[in-house]
């Protein structure tokens, strides 16, 4: 995905805004901290730490270009109609209550689906097990692991219109999740308007008519 700021209308406008390079899964390493550390410092900018990113705040748009270049990373800002970073709790095994290792799959479902076009923000959150400390039920696509595999909740988000997912398909082995979250985005490009969240459409629609044209029938709930 490349972003050049300088195309993002509303920028324009803007004497400062924030940017942040995307770090999947929030997992960093001490190289990349001092980079970031190093970039911010010479551009004059701030640090925030937010969820799962860490923001330079502060700089104007020709050197937040610049920043983002030299951080070599892909941009999480201003994307909004897109699927987000993929959220995800450290899972097998780092943590004792896990019943599946939710940062593989979040990893790799953050390599194959962030920065996808959407007809209005995703975001998805994978839990190693029922606690969903990553806020499945408040995401477009929840996911969270159960001793038979993960459990998938749907339409969820904590906007402007905060709505609740609900449960659509439970007993999904790993390796097919990403062919259902697939499904799912075909079926909101189709069918998504504007300014509408999945949780929306799918309200709009109906619920059975998204769990058949979206999930396998032997997952379907
Ligand atoms: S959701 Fe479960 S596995 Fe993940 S961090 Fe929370 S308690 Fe641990």
């Amino acid at each position: 995905m490349s972003l050049p700021l300088s195309k993002v209308p509303f920028l324009k406008k803007r004497v400062k805004f924030p940017v942040t390079p995307h770090i999947p899964g929030g997992l960093t390493n001490p190289d990349q901290l001092r980079n970031l550390a190093a970039v911010a410092e010479k551009y004059g900018g701030t640090l925030k730490i937010v969820g799962n990113s860490i923001t330079i705040m502060g700089l104007n748009l020709v050197d937040g270009e610049k920043a983002l270049a030299e951080l070599g990373a892909k941009p999480e800002s201003f994307i909004a109609k897109s699927v987000r970073p993929v959220s995800m709790c450290p899972g097998k095994p780092n943590c004792p209550m896990a019943q599946q290792e939710s940062t593989e799959l979040g990893l790799a479902l953050d390599e194959e689906f962030f920065g996808q076009d959407a007809p209005a923000k995703i975001r998805i959150g994978v839990s190693g097990c029922p606690n969903c400390c990553a806020e499945v039920f408040v995401k477009d696509i929840g996911l969270y692991g159960t001793a038979k595999g993960y459990v998938l909740a749907v339409g969820g988000n904590s906007g402007r219109k905060a709505q609740i997912a609900q449960v659509v398909a439970d007993n999904i082995p790993e390796q097919d999740v990403a062919l259902i979250i697939r499904n799912i985005l075909v079926y909101f490009r189709n069918n998504g308007q504007t300014k509408e969240r999945l949780g929306q459409t799918i309200e709009r629609l109906g619920w059975y008519d998204f769990k058949t044209t979206a999930i396998p029938e032997q997952y379907r709930k």
